[in-house]
């Protein structure tokens, strides 16, 4: 355990950065092994009725062509990825209304019966409705709290409540899903401090998984003009993160690779044991811009696989051939 003190000190300190990821690395492989999880992600609508002020999809972006997948195509997608050798699914929308407690429960049935795990990315939800979906077969839930300062959670969330989203992390928590959360990191008026908070948050939780990206400035958002978040201070809490939490699941993200080709890789080496690629078909994937230039958004699905199994054997680390959950 650290005190938000000590957590405070290592993220100011940039001295001992090297000896840091190598620490995360090493609980990374003793607690949970060398093998990197697939996840295939279908990202399914990018309609969206909330308005935070980082993201492209903000209700308020005219600029965005909006998408829906229809249900047939989503189940579709997901078939292809599990042919593809994929063995979890993760679907995620802006917060979409258009699909129903009944149609999401038909989609998460159906790809069920494909034998690979369900994870769901798609905002907040009625306890009734998480529900529904945990009986129809969903086993994970990602729901980042983004900041758990709250002031800037409001400041950025117009509309939103930071109570609500805590809320519904523990009804996700309570209805047994494996429980995935986190932040971003370099949010105009962030402080270092209200990272460490994140961070116990997260620990204090005991989420499953967590998953930290660097904030990527949008150009049609109110947040046009913010400078990047660093992808080195993200590494530092993602690995801060991993040492605190040994066995949990934790995302290379694609936010760390737009900011630098290597990124990715770095964060496989800090404590990351999982990837999330895209498996959406290509005509979808430009118009999922929740920050711009999120990388390899023209690759097919068994292309981009190839070249993200290469990637992983060049640092000897294996893709592993089960679902993934935590512990497992
Ligand atoms: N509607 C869903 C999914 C949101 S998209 C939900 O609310 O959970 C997934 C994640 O993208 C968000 O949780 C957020 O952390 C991240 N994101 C959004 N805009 C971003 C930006 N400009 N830079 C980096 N990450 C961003």
């Amino acid at each position: 355990m650290l005190t938000k003190k000590e957590i405070v000190d290592i993220l100011k300190d940039d001295s001992q950065n090297k000896e840091l990821f190598e620490l995360a690395d090493k609980v990374r492989h003793d607690n949970v092994g060398d093998e990197i999880h697939l996840r295939g992600l279908i990202e399914f609508s990018n309609t969206c009725k909330c308005t935070c002020h980082y993201c492209g999809l903000r209700a308020e972006n005219k600029t965005v062509e909006r998408y829906r997948i229809t249900p047939d195509d989503i189940i579709q997608f997901a078939k292809n990825a599990v042919n593809a050798g994929y063995k979890t699914i993760v679907l995620q929308s802006g917060e979409d209304v258009f699909y129903s407690k009944d149609i999401m429960c038909k989609i998460i049935s159906e790809i069920k019966k494909l034998d690979v795990a369900l994870t769901l990315s798609i905002g907040e939800k009625p306890y009734k409705e998480l529900e529904a979906y945990k009986n129809a077969g969903a086993d994970r839930y990602l729901l980042r709290i983004e900041t758990t300062d709250k002031k800037l959670y409001k400041a950025l969330h117009p509309f939103m409540s930071f109570e609500n989203r805590k809320n519904c992390l523990y009804n996700l928590k309570k209805l047994g899903y494996e429980t995935g959360s986190g932040c971003l990191v370099g949010l105009p008026g962030q402080t270092i401090e209200s990272l460490a908070d994140d961070i116990l948050f997260f620990k204090e939780n005991d989420f499953d998984m967590i998953g930290i990206g660097p904030f990527i400035a949008h150009p049609d958002t109110p947040l046009k003009n913010a400078p990047n978040g660093s992808l080195i201070l993200a590494l530092k809490v993602m690995s801060i993160i991993r040492i605190l939490m040994k066995d949990i699941n934790i995302p290379a993200t694609t936010a760390m690779e737009t900011l630098n080709p290597k990124g990715r890789i770095m964060a496989l080496q800090s404590g990351a044991n999982v990837i999330m690629p895209n498996v959406t078909m290509s005509k979808y994937r430009k118009k999922y811009e929740i920050y711009p230039n999120k990388t390899c958004t023209n690759e097919e699905i068994d292309k981009y696989k190839n070249y993200i199994e290469t990637k992983i054997k060049s640092i000897n680390r294996t893709i592993s051939k089960d679902f993934g959950f935590r512990n497992i």
